[in-house]
Parts: C-alpha cells; structure tokens; sequence
C-alpha cells in the first residue's frame, strides 16, 4: 500500500491545520504510507494493543484500514473492566446483597454479567449500589453515611491504583471505620508475560499502554525484549501516535523497548505515584478473564491497611462461577478471536443487550468495533 487515502472516519474530520499548513491529515497519510513501505521490508507481523483507550482509538479513527496487509493488529486484555473475572465479580454482588452495605464502584462495571446478575440487577431489586467517578468520591461516601459499610470495588490497572491508595489514605487519615475496598487491580507486565508464556499467538510487538506507562514508566518492560525476543513500544492516543508506535515497531530489527509517546512516558515512571501504591498495596495473585490466575499481577491491601480490606471485614459466599452462556470474551481478551467472529456479535450481543465485558465496557473491543463498524467498513460483513 502506498501514499493511502485517509478513511472517511474521524479522522479527516480531526483533521486541523498544523504549522507550516499540513494538517492531521496529511500526517497520518504520510505515517501510514512510511508504515507500509516499512511493513514491506519487514514482512508479516502482528502486533498486539494491550490499552482499552487504544482499542477505543483505533477504532475511532478507522486505523486498521490504513494498515497495510503485512501488519496485524489484535486487541488483547487492556480493558480492566473486561479482564475482571467472573469470579471476582460475584463477590461483588455478593457484598452488594448484605442489607449494611452501600457498594460503590465505576459505571461499567455495573452492567457485567456476574454467574448470576449484574450489579445493576441488585440495585434494582434493592441493593444500595452507587456509581462514582473517583474513590475520592466513595470515601465523602463513607464520612456522609457513617451507620453504612461503604465498599468501593476497585478495578484498573497501574493508572487508577495510585489515586485508590490516595483514598486509603485518606479514609485513614480520616478515621472512617466504615469504608473498605475490595481490591480487583491489576498490574500489566504479569499479563504480557502470561500471553508470551502461553504461546498461543505469535506475537511480534506490542503497542504498549500510554496511561499504564506514564506510572509505571517503560524499564518494567524490558523483559518482553530481553526473555522472549518480542518488541514494544510505548504509544500515545492520537491516530498519529498509534501509527508512529507500529511503525517504530515495524522498523525494530532488534526487539526493543521503546517509548513513542515521549511526551507524556519516561523509562522509569512517576516515582512518586510507585512509592503510594507501594505503601499502600502488595502484589498478590489475580484471577483474568481469559488468563486465569497469573502470579503476581494483582493489587491486594498491604499488612498496615488490611483493615481495610473488604474481603477480611464482610467474607461472603458466592456459589459456583458461570460464564456468560456462548461468550468468547475470554479469547478475544488473548487476541485470539476478532469480535467480529464471535457467533454473537451484532446479533444477540449489541451495546445494548451485551452478552459479555467486552460488549459493556466503553473500552472492550467488541464495544469498539460494534460502534465504528461504519468506519471500519464492517457493515457489509455483518
Ligand atoms: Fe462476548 Fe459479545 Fe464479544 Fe461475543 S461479541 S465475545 S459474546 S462480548
């Protein structure tokens, strides 16, 4: 593919004049034109995303048919919300049911099917389950509801467990006995080497996450290099970033890791952000969905805050764990299945009816690609 024309998507319309009177456009031209020719020397690859906010992107603005033939580009378990297993979700319900708890948790995840109901189903049969933008936001909770056990169900990965240990600390320092956490983070390096380990795609590269990084910084990385012999680099969220990180990656004779998005990543992270998870939380276990139970890549309350662990202060049952009947989320979070090959995409499973996370969540992929599936020319195939 040479000097490709810039889809009808967004992305001609994001396309604002810039010094020297090139616009948006006109670099992404130029980038997707370099990535073909780079692709072309270089030979078949695929590259894996590992970012809910790149999935979104890349969908938004119609990448993939500006990728030439030799690269492709799978989504993998970069939707915190999406990789939350089954399992842990129905301990979230579980919770939620006991008649002193107000459960409060992010807007997504109240619509992910648990082995029995969502969390949406409780609340409408009684339960007292609240949406925040924040913990900040769940700890004002507890200090404004003292005679309720205010449970915030944490998700996310190294971007959002910082500002969760902030509020550990605050309720802490507040001396609120009625707030507890029940810690679903997770930690990105033990999910790549999960994939790599299980060998089930070939991976060339990886387009690494741009938030995730900015705290943990790219060195933590290196390993995917140095182990496995599998490239990386470090990508920002604009459609120019995406296709300077892949084609960065497709010129990397010599698996690297590497950081497109300077202007936001540096090698070693913010040290302070490290230094408040590190206090406040321990590496534990954690069960993915998809992955099933990867060593070390879980957040849990360290010693000094296990006080606060929701888990310790309210146990409950749960009962066996069912995954959503026909649903492949689980593969699709391994990049080992297009959505749009799911039997049930756009037909029993829509945004609107989800059968699975990855249909709920604003960054699961099958979301995004049921969403711009005008822009990705999709519409014929369905
Ligand atoms: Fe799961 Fe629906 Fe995606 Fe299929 S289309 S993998 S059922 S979320």
């Amino acid at each position: 593919m040479s000097d490709p024309e810039v889809p009808s998507g967004a992305i001609a319309s994001d396309a604002a004049a810039l010094p020297g009177g090139t616009t948006a456009g006109d670099r992404v031209a130029a980038l997707a034109g370099e990535l073909a020719s780079a692709a072309a020397e270089r030979g078949p690859a695929t590259y894996m995303e590992v970012c809910g906010t790149h999935t979104m992107a890349i969908s938004r603005f119609g990448l993939r048919e500006l990728f030439p033939e030799a690269i492709r580009l799978v989504s993998g378990p970069g939707c915190p919300v999406c990789v939350t297993a089954t399992g842990d979700l129905d301990v979230a319900v579980a919770l939620a049911r006991q008649p002193q708890v107000t459960l409060v948790t992010f807007g997504d995840l109240v619509r992910v099917p648990a082995s029995r109901s969502t969390l949406a189903d409780e609340r409408a049969a009684g339960a007292d389950v609240r949406v925040v933008y924040s913990a900040a936001d769940a700890v004002e909770l507890a200090a404004r509801l003292p005679e309720r056990e205010v449970v915030f169900v944490g998700i996310g990965f190294e971007t959002t467990a910082p500002t969760v240990a902030a509020a550990v600390l605050t309720a802490r320092d507040r001396g609120l006995p009625n707030f507890s956490l029940l810690s679903l983070h997770k930690t990105m390096p033990g999910a790549l080497r999960a994939l790599l380990d299980a060998e089930e795609m070939a991976i060339t590269g990886f387009l690494l996450p741009g938030h995730v990084s900015v705290i943990t910084g790219s060195d933590c990385y290196r390993f995917v290099a140095e182990e496995y012999g599998v490239g990386g680099v470090v990508a920002g969220f604009e459609a120019e970033d995406v296709l300077e990180a892949l084609l960065m990656l497709a010129r990397q004779r010599t698996p690297a890791i590497e950081i497109g998005y300077r202007r936001a990543v540096h090698p070693e992270g913010n040290l302070v952000a490290q230094r408040l998870m590190a206090e406040v939380f321990e590496p534990c276990d954690a069960s993915w969905r998809g992955l099933g139970t990867i060593p070390g890549s879980g957040l849990r309350l360290a010693p000094a805050f296990r006080s606060y662990a929701a888990e310790e202060r309210l146990p409950v049952e749960t009962g066996e764990t069912v995954e959503p009947a026909g649903c492949a989320c689980g593969t699709v979070l391994r990049g080992a299945l297009d959505p749009v090959d799911c039997p049930l995409f756009a037909s029993r499973c829509t945004p609107a009816s989800p059968v699975g996370p990855c249909m709920v969540s604003s960054e699961g992929s099958c979301a995004a690609r049921y969403r711009y599936r005008d822009v990705e020319g999709l519409e014929a195939e369905l």
